[in-house]
C-alpha cells in the first residue's frame, strides 16, 4: 500500500480532467459521421456499404431525402471512405449523449 501510495505520489496525476475539462480526440479519431448536404448527390454508395445499416435514402414529396441514426452506427467509416464528394465525414466528435432520439437522427432533404 505505500509502495503504491509513494508511486503516485512520484508520478503525479496520470488520468485526465476530462469531463470538466475538454478532451481532443487524436486527429484519425474515427468519431460521429458529419454530412455537408451541398455536397451530396444522393448516389447511395454510403447505404449500400454501411454494415449496419443505419443510412437510408428515399424519395418523399418530390423531395431526396438522406437519414443517417447515429443509433446503431459503428464508426467504421465505410461511408466516408465511399463518398467521393467528401459528403459525409467522420469527426473527432465523441460526445454524443442525448436525451431526445431527435437529436440522433442527421437529415438531409433536396428537391428533385
Ligand atoms: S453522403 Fe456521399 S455516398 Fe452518401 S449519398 Fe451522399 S454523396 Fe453519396
Ligand atoms: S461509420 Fe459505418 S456504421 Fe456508421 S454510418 Fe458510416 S458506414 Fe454506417
Amino acid at each position: 500500500m505505500l509502495k503504491i501510495l509513494e508511486m503516485t505520489l512520484k508520478t503525479g496525476i496520470q488520468t485526465t480532467k476530462y469531463p470538466q475539462e475538454p478532451d481532443i480526440a487524436p486527429l484519425d479519431f474515427r468519431g460521429k459521421p458529419e454530412i455537408f448536404p451541398d455536397s451530396c448527390t444522393f448516389c447511395g454508395n454510403c447505404v449500400a456499404v454501411c454494415p449496419s445499416n443505419v443510412i437510408r435514402i428515399k424519395e418523399d414529396n418530390g423531395e431526396m431525402v438522406l437519414v443517417l441514426s447515429y443509433c446503431g452506427c459503428i464508426f467504421c467509416g465505410r461511408c466516408d471512405e465511399v463518398c467521393s464528394g467528401g459528403a459525409i465525414k467522420l469527426t473527432q466528435e465523441y460526445e454524443m449523449a442525448s436525451r431526445t432520439k431527435d437529436d440522433l437522427y442527421c437529415i438531409i432533404r433536396r428537391k428533385v
